[in-house]
């Protein structure tokens, strides 16, 4: 992860955010949220300009990853479709990368909701960090165009270069002393590829608490791989990475530019979050009438991050019902462009759609023939008691066994193949 950038595509940092601000601040029209948009933006991805220019915030990502997150796509799909360009090599960057993604979820399996916590000691005790994010950094007017414009694009779009994301990451938790963890639980509220494993993770790896040192970043970084307005020349971040290394470390320091008030222009207000869909959204109640005609059937249950159609040999008097488990949503409140976004693709395979808790969602299932759905980390602990589950579609060969840092697991996932094609 040394080089961990992504980017997205010119249009969708540019003319997309301004286009999201002057007409539609709820919705992201760069990410349609649809299947069809899916293949469409994976059909355009260039391998071979994705290695040389992924560092950059106007580099040729693939802007892939709520598709993956929401299970729209699946990592295999997106290998298969990119090999279906050409082949490349195991090593290639955008396969690293994809291994990723993979790697978290290994770790997530093996540590559980362990990953809500410090793997280990950072730069300074946990108890010497601020518990909450600060006002200036959710509202964008710290007086750094690097973290201002960072939140800004987060806002407007609900997702972010990963260069971005690691300066964003590194500025609240190594120069602001905030613990990863507030500014990990604020980032994967309002991110649209929001994935707990990816996003808890990648805190950790930036804080040093799941890497052996902490991700540390300056101005002139930021020069190199950000457009001019993001330049954050004179501010605390313009300085050597031996003193950006003690400010980690918890020396004191005059942190120029970065105090509260300091900033440039209005507060930016943050995105309300809600564990609630919005009301038009039209959800079905589960109610008895409901419970009722599953009496005796298959039903199939699509959820957030298994948006696909049925398998196909769902029998044709098979019910599908799209589901959001309110006991995920209270603890972790989603903004309303993410609702709308999510329910639009699951409107596409679900037609009937419910908020429901997993007391009464058993209660409604237990006349029906079989439940079947898809596993996802996310949602195990309530879809695994009501219903036979398939595996989380994944990539590269199991691991079985627990591998704490990317290169073991890497090592181990790929030993013996040459060509990437060997992954499908
Ligand atoms: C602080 C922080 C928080 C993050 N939170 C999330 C999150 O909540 N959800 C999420 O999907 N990713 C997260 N990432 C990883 C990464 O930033 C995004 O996956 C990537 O920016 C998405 O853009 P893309 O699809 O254009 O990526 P590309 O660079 O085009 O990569 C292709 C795919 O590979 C995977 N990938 C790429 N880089 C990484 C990475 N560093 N870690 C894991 N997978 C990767 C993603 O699935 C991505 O869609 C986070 C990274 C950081 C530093």
């Amino acid at each position: 992860m040394s080089a961990r950038s992504a980017e997205h595509p010119v249009t969708l940092l540019k003319t997309g955010a301004l286009d999201l601000f002057a007409a539609h601040p709820q919705e992201s029209q760069a990410l349609p949220p649809s299947r069809g948009a899916a293949l469409a933006r994976l059909a355009q991805v260039r391998p071979a300009a994705y290695a040389r220019t992924r560092n950059h915030l106007d580099g040729a990502v693939t802007g892939l990853s709520a598709y993956l997150t929401h299970g729209l796509l699946t990592p295999h799909e997106v290998l298969a479709g990119v090999l279906a360009k050409g082949a490349l090599p195991v090593g290639h960057k955008l396969v690293f990368e994809l291994g990723w993604r993979v790697f978290f979820r290994h770790a997530w399996s093996h540590l559980g909701d362990g990953i809500e916590n410090s793997l280990h000691p950072g730069p300074m005790p946990d108890h010497a960090y601020l518990a909450d994010l600060p006002a200036d950094i959710r509202q964008s007017r710290t007086g750094l165009p690097v973290i201002d414009e960072a939140v800004r694009t987060l806002y407007a779009t609900g997702t972010l270069h990963n260069h971005a994301r690691m300066w964003l990451a590194s500025y609240v938790v190594h120069v602001r002393h905030v613990h990863w963890r507030a500014g990990a639980d604020w980032l994967v509220a309002h991110l649209l590829d929001g994935d707990l494993a990816s996003n808890h993770l990648s805190w950790q790896w930036v804080a040093g608490t799941g890497s052996h040192k902490p991700y540390l970043f300056n101005a002139e970084n930021v020069a190199r791989y950000a457009p001019a307005h993001w330049h954050s020349p004179g501010s605390v971040i313009d300085d050597s990475y031996e003193a950006l290394e003690a400010l980690a470390r918890g020396a004191r320091a005059a942190i120029a530019g970065a105090r509260p008030g300091d900033g440039r222009g209005a507060a930016l207000a943050e995105p309300a979050l809600c564990a609630m869909p919005p009301a038009d959204l039209g959800l079905h109640p589960l109610d008895e009438a409901t419970a009722e005609r599953l009496r005796g059937r298959e039903v199939w249950l699509v959820h957030p991050w298994a948006l696909r159609a049925p398998p196909p040999d769902l029998p044709a008097s098979a019910v599908v019902i799209g589901v959001y488990f309110s006991e995920y949503h209270q603890r972790r409140p989603w903004p309303e462009a993410r609702w709308r976004w999510v329910d639009a693709a699951m409107a596409q395979v679900a037609p009937q759609r419910c908020l429901v808790d997993a007391t009464r969602l058993a209660a409604a299932l237990a006349g029906a023939a079989q439940v079947r759905s898809v596993d996802d980390p996310h949602l195990t602990r309530w879809l695994g008691p009501l219903a036979r589950l398939d595996a989380a579609p994944t990539l590269f060969p199991h691991v079985e066994r627990r591998c704490d840092s990317f290169s073991q697991w890497w090592t181990r996932a790929t030993r013996g193949l040459q060509g990437a094609g060997e992954l499908l």
